[in-house]
């Protein structure tokens, strides 16, 4: 096709008919009527043939196919950690709220659906620092649901440490001034206390345009509309779609900065809840959602048992920082496709 389409626009030689002594004149050179057909082939196609090799780099979308070849990313790609935090989300209360953005990114995730259990004192900040501390209670000393100065901040070496050490940008944004208990001053960046879901988002936008290396984010709605109307209460769920919508500015801002690709984003909370508290009478009290999105995360449902200090660990593990021998949480090394070399056979706190 290429050939007959080049040979085409060609004007003049028209080596075939009537048309051969102009062709010849043009180009000075004399060819007798009487010349075989075979004899002007061999001279004009030396000609002809050139558009019609030129016009193969047309033919050039072999970078596209290489493209598609492109390795899939990697743990390796991961430049960056999200962790946020729903207070009091539930995850039942995922598909009923609904939580649309959530929802969607649980289809390219790993994610337990209802096997992953805070501490046996499911109250905020103990919750929280065992989140990010990879410790249980009795480790990180964070034993009130309330920050006491004298109580000092949560102890052992938590992912904030280890993050800032290796020199991250560090940022905390939470929605309870009371944790600041989660960690000292020193490893976090960036630290502010932003109040109600549209805060949360003014004050995420502009650090995720400045990229991060840790970030963590702390919605509080669904646990103050739980302990005011009720837990899965239509104002909780309202306020856990506000919250969803944020998260979908996020990850929009994460994509429009050309951080999303590179991020390793882990969705979790620090308790459940029921009627209007979450004292730890019910499962509902301790199941929490564990969502994890990212560069060689491996989309599934992972049904082993877990609990929040799994989050720090796991965290830890994607960025390649140092595990600590004496965290009590484990990576979940299954949600990268791998060998879960060590389980949680039983809860690993005393309490
Ligand atoms: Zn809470």
């Amino acid at each position: 096709m290429a050939f007959l389409f080049a040979a085409g626009c060609q004007p003049l030689p028209n080596i075939w008919g009537s048309s051969l002594p102009p062709v010849s004149t043009a180009e000075g050179i004399i060819v007798p009527w009487t010349q075989p057909v075979t004899d002007t082939a061999t001279v004009a196609p030396t000609r002809t043939a050139v558009p019609t090799f030129t016009s193969t780099p047309t033919l050039t979308p072999v970078p596209t196919l290489t493209a598609t070849v492109a390795p899939t990313p990697s743990k390796k790609d991961i430049a960056r950690a999200l962790i946020i935090s729903f207070d009091g989300l539930r995850p039942d209360a995922i598909d009923l709220a609904p939580m649309p953005n959530l929802m969607e990114l649980m289809k390219t995730s790993a994610y337990s659906p209802t096997n992953t259990r805070t501490i046996d004192y499911p109250a905020t900040s103990p919750s929280h620092a065992s989140m990010l501390s990879g410790l249980c209670i009795e480790d990180h000393g964070v034993i009130y649901n309330k920050y006491f100065m004298y109580m000092g901040y949560s102890k052992g070496v938590d992912i904030f440490d280890l993050a800032h050490a290796a020199g991250m940008r560090t940022v905390m944004i939470v929605s309870k001034d009371k944790l600041r208990q989660l960690a000292e001053p020193e490893t976090t960046d960036y630290y502010e206390v932003a109040y109600g879901e549209p805060a949360i988002e003014r004050a995420v936008l502009p650090q995720i345009e400045e990229d991060f290396g840790l970030m963590f984010i702390h919605f509080a709605g669904g646990d103050t509309r739980g302990h005011k109307y009720g837990w899965m209460s239509g104002e909780y769920m309202k306020v856990l779609r506000e919250g969803d919508e944020v998260l979908g500015h996020i990850l929009q801002s994460l994509k429009d900065n050309g951080l999303f690709d590179t991020t390793f984003i882990l969705i979790t909370a620090d308790h459940g809840g029921h009627d209007r508290n979450h004292v730890g009478t019910l499962i509902e009290d301790y199941r929490i959602p564990w969502i994890a999105h990212g560069p060689g995360i491996v989309p599934q449902e992972i049904n082993l048992s877990m609990y929040t200090m799994d989050t720090a660990a796991t965290v830890a593990y994607a960025l390649g920082l140092p595990l600590q021998d004496d965290w009590d949480g484990i990576p979940v090394y299954q949600a990268f496709g791998e060998l879960q070399t060590e389980i949680h056979e039983k809860s690993p706190c005393k309490y």
